[in-house]
């Protein structure tokens, strides 16, 4: 991260592709620059030739004209001679060097009638005349009478200009010459381009020194404008965002200008500032999670998305019994010894949200749930668990005393008129009997008046047993209200009934509370004597029989035989 390597960087990556564009630019700057030179040379070496064959034909004309032909093939030795020159010679305009040989001075002799110019005698081998291979150029000079430069190459390469310049017949010529030709002959200069191309590669080397100067100083003045304008200042925000990314979030970016970088730098600094507030208020909101978490009764357990035991706070560790490591180790399925449960909670087979097991000897409330983000992409999982062993045994004990009656440990008046509903229903809907034995402890109102209401409790107490122990476990008994009981005998016929209320009667008869004796009168009704719509009209009817027996002299059970 740190150490971006050197093409890694846009300050360099910009630079090279500048410099690459700039390089372009001045080369072909450069190349036209040193073509320009290149024919600017050219045109003065043409010019300079021009120039020196000019003021040889001129001064050749003077010579001829002042009739010095002497001087003239002198003259024309010498200009063979000049330094720097390959051939300079003064041509006929048929090709062959002039005043060199006595052709024209004969010529000119026979003309005048007398040996006007004494004949040559020197010896000296002629000049070479115009080769053939430029025949042609030499007649368009002669015809056309304009100046002609032709190059050619030495096969070693060198370069030559032949320069070749026609000298103009001018009517003094006539005196000797008669052939009326305008021009009477052509200066001849060949010169080597080797100086010239010296001075080209010359201009060459220059152009490209100055090419790389132009360059150096361009880039380093861009470098320079683009370090401190651009890349000092992104840079600054660069390292700012690293250390955000770190974890620092002290240090802004300082804002030195009002331009877009500058404005970069601010909204990066409004930016910092956010995401501090928000990463502080986060921190806090963690800190009160943990808190809670830790300090919770709860047992919490976490998972990640691969299902893997993230987070067990300490009440997991003390309602499960085991420790963190072996819960992560464990697994999940396995928090509470049934995987079968975590699972269908997780997928919602449950009918509550939360199930109640038992655990080590201890009721748990259980529940468990997949965790998604805000898209809905499931990120983990959680179960709480709840120790609930004693709020289950005080409900259990609330439960118990919202159906039993506390003196006799017998349903109670509401208890009982549920069951015995239920049971009616119950046995309507199968078609089968059920009977209901009330019965009345008599003249218990004495038991209170002689020996105390304490004994009068007591008393009662001994008949909720007995009848407890003498009646079936699935028959219905509770406490109808204060010395009176109901019986509720399900599955029994009119002939049974009777037998089981006899057998009461005589059970509680053989009671001895403390040295009383106790007995009961019983009315007995039948749902197959009795076409009763309702528990309630058949309990009316067993009332009506337990009067009859409590009229007919008590300590006896009459049943009741229809409605
Ligand atoms: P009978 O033979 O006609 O049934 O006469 P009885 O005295 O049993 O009937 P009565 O209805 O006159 O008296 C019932 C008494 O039972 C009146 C009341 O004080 C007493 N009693 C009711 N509930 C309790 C109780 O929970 N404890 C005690 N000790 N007495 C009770
Ligand atoms: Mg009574
Ligand atoms: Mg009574």
């Amino acid at each position: 991260m740190i150490g971006l390597s050197v093409l890694g960087r846009l300050r360099f990556r910009l630079l090279i592709g500048m410099s690459l564009v700039v390089l372009v630019g001045l080369f072909g700057t450069a190349v036209i620059y040193v073509r320009q030179a290149e024919e600017a040379i050219l045109a003065e070496h043409q010019r300079a030739l021009h120039k020196v064959t000019d003021a040889v034909g001129t001064s050749l004309e003077s010579i001829m004209a002042g009739g010095h032909a002497e001087v003239a093939a002198e003259f024309t030795r010498r200009l063979a001679g000049i330094g720097g020159a390959r051939r300079f010679l003064i041509v006929r305009i048929d090709g062959t060097p002039a005043f060199r040989d006595n052709v024209t001075i004969e010529r000119v002799n026979a003309r005048l009638g007398y040996p006007a110019f004494e004949l040559r005698n020197d010896g000296e081998a002629a000049p070479a005349p115009i080769p053939e291979a430029v025949r042609q150029e030499f007649a368009r000079v002669v015809s056309g009478r304009e100046a002609v430069d032709i190059t050619r190459f030495e096969p070693d390469g060198e370069r030559l200009s032949l320069f070749l310049d026609p000298i103009f017949a001018r009517p003094v010529c006539a005196e000797c010459h008669d052939d009326g030709q305008p021009v009477r002959g052509v200066v001849v200069l060949e010169t080597s381009f080797r100086a010239v191309e010296h001075d080209m590669s010359e201009a060459r080397v220059q152009a490209l020194i100055g090419l790389v100067i132009a360059l150096a100083v361009t880039m380093l003045l861009t470098g320079y404008l683009l370090g401190r304008l651009l890349f000092r200042p992104i840079e600054g925000v660069t390292r700012a965002m690293r250390r955000v990314a770190t974890g620092d979030w002290e240090h802004g970016v300082p804002v030195e200008s009002d331009d877009e970088i500058g404005q970069m730098a601010s909204s990066f600094n409004l930016m910092r500032e956010r995401l501090k507030a928000n990463y502080l208020s986060l921190l806090a909101e963690q800190d009160k999670l943990t808190t809670i978490l830790l300090t919770s009764h709860e047992a919490v357990v976490v998972t990640d998305r691969d299902g893997q035991v993230v987070l067990v706070n300490p009440a997991a560790e003390e309602i499960l019994g085991k420790s963190a490591a072996q819960i992560c180790e464990e697994g999940f399925d396995n928090i509470v010894d049934h995987p079968g449960i975590i699972h269908s909670l997780l997928i919602g087979e449950q009918e509550c949200e939360r199930v109640q097991l038992q655990y080590r000897g201890r009721m748990l409330a259980v529940s468990a749930s997949t965790i998604c983000d805000s898209g809905g992409t499931v990120i983990g999982s959680a179960a709480l668990i709840r120790d609930v062993e004693d709020e289950h045994r005080l409900r259990e004990q609330l439960s118990a005393m919202a159906r039993t009656d506390e003196l006799t440990g017998l349903l109670n008046r509401r208890h009982l008129d549920l069951r015995f509903a239920e049971e009616f229903e119950r046995m309507g809907i199968r078609g089968r009997p059920l009977a209901v034995v009330i019965f009345d402890v008599d003249h218990f109102k004495r038991f209170n008046d002689e020996h105390g209401h304490e004994a009068g409790d007591r008393v009662l107490q001994a008949v909720s047993r007995r009848a407890r122990e003498t009646l079936r476990c699935y028959d219905v008994l509770g406490r109808y209200g204060g010395e009176e009981f109901v019986a509720v005998l399900p599955g029994l016929h009119c002939g049974d009934a009777t037998p089981v209320a006899e057998r009461l009667r005589r059970d509680v008869e053989q009671l001895d509370v403390g040295g009383l004796r106790v007995t009961i009168s019983i009315g007995i009704a039948c749902t197959e004597a009795v076409a009763a719509a309702s528990p309630i009209e058949l309990l009316s009817a067993a009332d009506s029989a337990l009067y009859r027996a409590k009229s007919a002299g008590r300590n006896r059970a009459e049943t009741a035989v229809s409605a």
